[in-house]
């Protein structure tokens, strides 16, 4: 199924029959029900498959109308920082309070250049960070100087806003800078507690190996209470996640057990979201704890019995 099809089926629902909507908000699952193959394009590949969806929806008479996506599935929703570079690209979803808010300004989602030797106009889709200008004039492919068209660029509002991990007894919690576009700016406040889904994703124009990262959100929840679990019980998520794995694991020559089951097992003993426990099977593998496999299973890789204390 296209996009097409799918708001004109299973997901009209979501769709004003009338007035011109700011958005759509889509849940995440109902995507996922209408087609798998479209709910893992916007996981997987959210930039292409947003804007297939942005797309559909002009030609269903919403001219430039956003899809928002929310309520992704846990193991996609993190608190802040606790994602890894794997998720670079990829949508998921951030719960912190919202500690910064800058001013909504005008910012070129597309902005046009004019080449100042032929007069052509090149356009270079932008980031919300530093301008990025054409590399050569797709009239004359000199790389000549560029002059920045306003009238022929595509202006929106945009908001940069900064979320922090919240219940964390760090002295410098971890803070991901968060890009809001168009709807999205002036929904929030300072001290929100907010679930923002978005695109991991980084800057462009890196002058450091470590790269600095941003979230260009796609929808915004409040939050009725803010994450499960403090910072404080990282240490204890490590835990719960060892002795599950342990614990699972049959005493045979391998000792192993599947992935799927340790986190199902320990979101249902705990509470704890699966993004956090895959946050930490990655800690207790690079802690050479425990393995995992391609296959999906774990196994403990430590005669040692491990003891976990908090990290502060
Ligand atoms: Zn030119």
């Amino acid at each position: 199924m296209d996009w097409e099809a799918a708001f004109e089926g299973p997901l009209s629902r979501y769709l004003e029959s009338d007035g011109r909507p700011d958005s759509v908000r889509v849940p995440w699952p109902a995507i996922e029900d209408a087609d798998r193959d479209l709910a893992d394009l916007v996981l997987e590949d959210p930039d292409n498959g947003l804007k297939g969806a942005r797309s559909a929806l002009s030609s269903l008479g919403y001219i430039n109308t956003p899809v928002r996506v929310y309520e992704l599935p846990e193991r996609r929703t993190y608190r802040v920082g606790k994602y890894g570079s794997s998720a670079l690209g990829e949508l998921i979803g951030v719960t912190g309070e919202v500690v910064d808010v800058g001013m909504v300004k005008p910012c070129a989602r597309e902005a046009a250049f004019e080449c100042q030797l032929c007069g052509t106009l090149t356009r270079v889709p932008q980031s919300g960070g530093d301008l990025l200008e054409p590399g050569q004039c797709q009239g004359c492919e000199q790389s000549s100087a560029f002059r920045f068209h306003l009238g022929q660029s595509e202006v929106v509002d945009f908001q940069r806003i900064e979320l922090q991990r919240t219940d964390s007894s760090m002295d410098d919690p971890p803070v991901e800078v968060v890009f809001l576009w168009e709807d999205l700016c002036e929904t929030v406040s300072a001290g929100d507690v907010v679930t923002i889904v978005g695109t991991y994703d980084i800057l462009p124009d890196q002058d450091e190996a470590v790269l600095e990262t941003y979230l260009d959100a796609v929808s915004i929840n409040k939050s009725e209470q803010p994450a499960t679990v403090d910072e404080g019980a990282d240490w204890k998520v490590r835990k719960w996640t060892f002795d599950a794995v342990d614990r699972l694991s049959t005493a045979g020559s391998s000792y192993d057990t599947a992935t799927r089951e340790v986190i199902d097992t320990v979101s249902d003993e705990h509470g704890v979201a699966e993004g956090e426990i895959q946050a930490a099977l990655d800690d207790l593998e690079g802690g050479s704890l425990i393995s995992e496999h391609r296959d999906g299973r774990v196994h403990i890789t430590t005669s040692s019995t491990p003891t976990f204390e908090p990290d502060c």
